[in-house]
């Protein structure tokens, strides 16, 4: 198994630390002759998704990345890359990949909120380390997408089909149950996914 992690902007080092923990290669995509390169699932990290969004279009990595998520790639963003794969984001008339059925709210907990710690239930895993940084939440899912975490009644993790997100940063704590989940998520789809 590949996974290639989008290394434009943002947080993206630590997820390949995470993914080498858990004996899953991974490699970083910073330009389209990357692409060439075969992989199996995309890592989108936090950041600043408008950053991101910018340097995506401008590097001609957006279009091929896109028909890949939507060709049923699995993919997980976590807070930037969470926003990316939005649908609609509440406060930002722009649209990335327009992806994934949820509507997200940027810079959501507002300033004095913008970075805390909590742990909580993530389905299927039981209580995890949440790490939020000017983090943005789920506001609504809709269509098939499910609800794994939430945190105050705000929804902080969801995934329908290929798509996984988090709020949170599941990179900077210790513990490796997400990118487990996510592994697990691209060894599933592997043999039926074809780019
Ligand atoms: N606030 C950032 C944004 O709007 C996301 C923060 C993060 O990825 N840690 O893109």
């Amino acid at each position: 198994m590949q996974i290639g992690v989008l290394a434009l902007q943002g947080a993206f080092i630590e997820h390949e630390q995470m993914l080498s923990q858990i004996s899953v290669d991974s490699f970083e995509i910073r330009r389209k002759r990357d692409l060439d390169k075969p992989f199996d699932g995309l890592i989108i990290p936090g950041g600043e998704s408008t950053v991101q969004g910018k340097l995506l279009r401008e590097l001609e990595l957006f279009e091929p990345l896109k028909e890949r998520i939507i060709a049923g790639m699995p993919v997980f963003g976590t807070c930037a890359g969470l926003l990316l794969l939005a649908k609609k984001i509440e406060n930002d008339d722009r649209v990335h990949f327009g992806a994934m059925d949820i509507t997200a709210v940027r810079n959501a907990y507002g300033r004095q909120l913008g970075s805390f710690y909590t742990q909580a239930e993530f389905k299927g895993i039981g209580k995890i380390p949440m790490t939020f940084i000017r983090a943005p939440y789920i506001e609504s899912v809709y269509g098939s997408t499910n609800v794994l975490a939430s945190v105050d009644g705000k929804i902080v993790a969801a995934r329908e089909g290929n798509m996984l997100v988090t709020a949170f940063h599941p990179e900077l704590n210790e513990d490796l149950s997400v990118h487990k989940y996510f592994a697990e998520m691209v060894s599933a789809a592997k043999n039926g996914y074809k780019a």
